[in-house]
């Protein structure tokens, strides 16, 4: 296997969609053992190792679920199905298990489940650069900007430390170029002001700690465009791209009953609750309601 075809076989992962539900459990199992290997030296796990840390990551940053006993086993799906050509699974006896085997978490515990990525793929990632390409693909392809930081602190990579060392392999190219004035034309529209909370800072004349925010992620096919997008300050657009911020069909905003605060900066989120978006100029689209819906399922999270 060379690097390219390594790559090749991460981009494949994402044609794993099923009825436009976005799927990143394989990419953040992927990532898991990328920050494995990179600590330890070895990406071997068992999945009663492997099932606490990697379901938490699926429920943060994956679609929601409500049962709790589906979020305790989440690891379960991509352990049992991530591509053979990328890892082995094998019981307790070294027998191997097949991408057939169910999906549950005590199955595979009861039965020793232990997996490894193969040999080849291992010395692949043991190089810097080929080992950022690869985490690079796989946010740019699943995930938004505003979440790497903390997908890579979940899954115990160095991203940072990792680019000042090595360049990747592969100079890292989006599937699709993120449109030039962007950003801009959205902050204009929203009068250089969050729609949530009005926030409109800026040093000297330069808006500071407001970010033009796609509704359904670029990485998701969102397009770039107005109708797509809010201007929201730095704190609310990572609370909406995470989840805890969310839309109602007219336009409100929602807080997931998930979200926990003490004091009166953190509790000041829950008071935006049921209050209106601020409107778009005239002559500018409001969000359209088919990326509110994508958002709802796909990100907020409900309870
Ligand atoms: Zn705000």
């Amino acid at each position: 296997m060379t690097p390219d075809e390594l790559l090749d076989a991460l981009i494949r992962l994402r044609k794993a969609a099923v009825g436009g539900r976005r799927v990143p459990h394989k990419p953040l199992l992927l990532l898991w053992l990328c920050g494995r290997y990179s600590t330890t030296g070895s990406s071997a796990v068992t999945y009663a190792e492997a099932e606490e840390q990697v379901s938490r990551l699926i429920n943060d940053f994956g679609p929601p679920v409500v049962s709790a006993a589906a979020q305790r086993q989440r690891a379960a799906m991509p352990f049992v199905h991530l591509e053979r050509t990328l890892w082995d699974l094998k019981d307790g006896e070294g027998h191997p298990i097949g991408p057939d085997a169910p999906e549950r978490g005590k199955w595979l515990r009861d039965r020793g489940a232990h997996g490894q990525l193969h040999p080849e793929v291992e010395l692949l990632l043991s190089d810097p650069g080929t080992l950022i390409s690869a985490v690079r693909l796989l946010l740019d392809q699943h995930f938004t900007p505003s979440l790497e930081a903390l997908i890579c602190s979940g899954a115990g990579l160095d991203l940072a430390g990792l680019e000042e060392s090595a360049h990747p392999v592969v100079p890292p190219k989006p599937k699709r170029p993120r449109r030039s004035g962007f950003a801009e034309e959205v902050l204009r529209a929203y009068a250089f002001a969050c729609a949530m909370c009005g926030y409109d800072g800026a040093l000297a004349r330069n808006p500071v700690g407001l970010e033009a925010a796609h509704v359904r992620w670029h990485s998701q096919d969102g397009p770039d465009d107005v109708s797509n997008a809010l201007a929201l300050c730095a704190l609310h657009h990572a609370l909406f791209d995470l989840g805890v911020l969310g839309l109602t069909a007219d336009l409100r905003i929602r807080v997931s009953g998930l979200y926990v605060a003490r004091n009166k900066a953190g509790l000041a989120i829950d008071a935006l609750a049921g209050h209106p978006l601020a409107a778009p100029r005239p002559g500018k689209p409001p969000v359209d309601l088919t990326f509110v819906t994508w958002h709802d399922r796909q990100v907020f999270k409900d309870s």
